[in-house]
């Protein structure tokens, strides 16, 4: 999972396309960055390790700031790694090219067959899929005369993974493109006279892009700074939007696949509390992504919600934490009320559990201010299967629920007097969607043939 945003138009591009960045900020930590196209056919980047407001300071970044005038627009990003090794990355975009013809690419997602495509294209692996992806996308375009609409169109033949990708060329354009499959979120509004585009519409809201579309799975739009072209993907697939954007990525205010992320978050609520129903005093939210599954819990149980933890904002999401991070994360991220919790029987809602570290940390330190009974009710089906197609959980071995099987032992791991997690109907009832990826959930991944061994044979971190 990272965030990616586009500008081309009148106003500051550096300043458009950084406000983006900053409302795309939950979608990763680890390093921002963004890449700019001059009107006289020259791409500069400016990248750095850190969140967007560390990285102003950063003396590249002023220097952006100062090519004012000749801009013709630009891509962001905001990185949390899926793939390569920890604090060993590039940050994104990339810039790939020569003097004559150059491009620049920012991507959210994983490209799982990328050493089988370094080794096919005589490619550098670098540090990792963002980099064997921006070459692939700059070769094929070269190939096709220089036409990177091409080249994102025929992209999927020679892509396995799930990808939402901008890229800017020193044309200079800004084409954007979903996989055909559709897992990563994207949309963009349009003018005459400009072009915004981001991984959510939260972001598009916030800037007052006016009227935002969501980039269909396949297509392929390209902004030459006069007009909008639409291009559609060479391989049709089925739609496989991912589940997880609703559970737990995408932010509140945002829409995905024409479904508000608050609604799908508050209906899973509810379907928790057909499915796992338990006698208590309090429901209790794990702050931030769990707090609608617990207003529909609630609305549905009839118990009162009330704010037991309280997350410390400055810490970041425990979940796209790189490992060594994680640990510190869950021990610093919260803190507790003592009046909520001292002497009640509490339901505590949290949207999955993945690694398991967090919720055994916060479940520990409720009943050490004075909680009575802690019953947790996931908001998702048990994650029990790794992803390939852009969240940071590629190895069976890091799943709580891979490793321990029955549900008394995981409640146990986790030290809680009961455990219930939602059905995968109950995800289907709460989003409204007929079709999405749950692979996390079921293991049946939608590639084809393409099995759970083949994909772990395949991603090598
Ligand atoms: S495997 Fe899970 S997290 Fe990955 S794309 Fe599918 S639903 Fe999303």
């Amino acid at each position: 999972m990272c965030g990616i945003a586009a500008y081309a138009g009148r106003q500051d591009t550096v300043t458009n396309i950084l406000t983006l960045m900053i409302e795309l900020q939950h979608r990763g930590q680890e390093a921002s960055g963004l890449a700019v196209a001059s009107t006289d056919g020259e791409v500069h980047s400016f990248t750095n390790r850190g969140t967007v407001l560390e990285i102003l300071n950063a003396e590249n970044l002023l220097s952006a700031v100062q090519i004012r005038g000749g801009i013709f627009g630009g891509i962001g990003h905001v990185r949390y790694s899926t793939s390569g090794p920890f604090f060993h990355y590039s940050a994104q975009p990339l810039v790939v090219g020569n003097s004559r013809y150059r491009i620049a690419v920012a991507f959210n997602g994983t490209i799982a067959n990328y050493t089988e495509l370094a080794r096919e294209f005589s490619m550098d692996r670098g540090d990792g899929d963002s980099t064997v992806f921006a070459n692939l996308i700059y070769r094929l375009a070269v190939e096709f005369d220089r036409d990177v609409v091409e080249a994102l169109r025929v992209l999927p033949e020679y892509v396995v993974g799930g990808y939402s990708v901008a890229v800017v060329t020193s044309e200079p354009r800004i084409v954007i493109a979903r996989d055909p499959r559709g897992f990563r979120p994207l949309a963009y509004s349009f003018t005459d006279a400009e072009f915004y585009a981001a991984s959510e519409t939260s972001a598009l809201d916030a800037v007052g892009a006016g009227v935002w579309m969501e980039v269909l799975p396949g297509e392929v739009i390209s902004f030459d700074g006069k007009a909008l072209e639409v291009a559609r993907a060479s391989m049709a697939e089925c739609v496989a939007p991912c589940i997880f954007e609703y559970v737990y990525f995408s932010r509140l205010d945002s829409v995905f696949n024409g479904v508000s992320i608050y609604r799908a978050r508050f209906e899973m609520g509810r379907e928790l509390a057909k499915v796992a129903p338990v006698e208590a005093d309090v429901v209790v939210p794990v702050p931030d992504s769990g707090r609608a599954a617990a207003l529909g819990y609630g609305r549905e149980s009839g118990m009162p919600v009330e704010e037991g933890i309280v997350a410390n904002k400055y810490v970041g999401r425990g979940f796209i934490a790189p490992p060594p991070v994680r640990e510190v994360v869950s021990k610093l991220k919260y803190g507790f009320v003592k009046d909520v919790l001292n002497g009640r029987r509490v339901v505590l809602v949290d949207d999955s559990i993945v690694r398991g570290t967090t919720m055994r940390s916060i479940v520990s330190r409720m009943r050490s201010v004075g909680a009575q009974e802690i019953h947790v009710r996931v908001s998702s089906p048990p994650f029990r299967y790794p992803c390939f197609m852009g969240i940071d959980v590629s190895s069976r071995d890091e799943l709580l629920v891979w490793r321990t099987v029955y549900e008394k032992d995981i409640a146990k791991h986790v030290e809680a007097d009961s455990l219930g997690y939602n059905t995968l109907k109950g995800l289907m009832r709460a989003t409204g969607l007929a079709t999405f990826c749950a692979a996390c959930f079921t293991g049946v991944y939608p590639f084809g043939d393409l099995k759970l061994e083949d994909l772990e044979r395949m991603f090598v971190r």
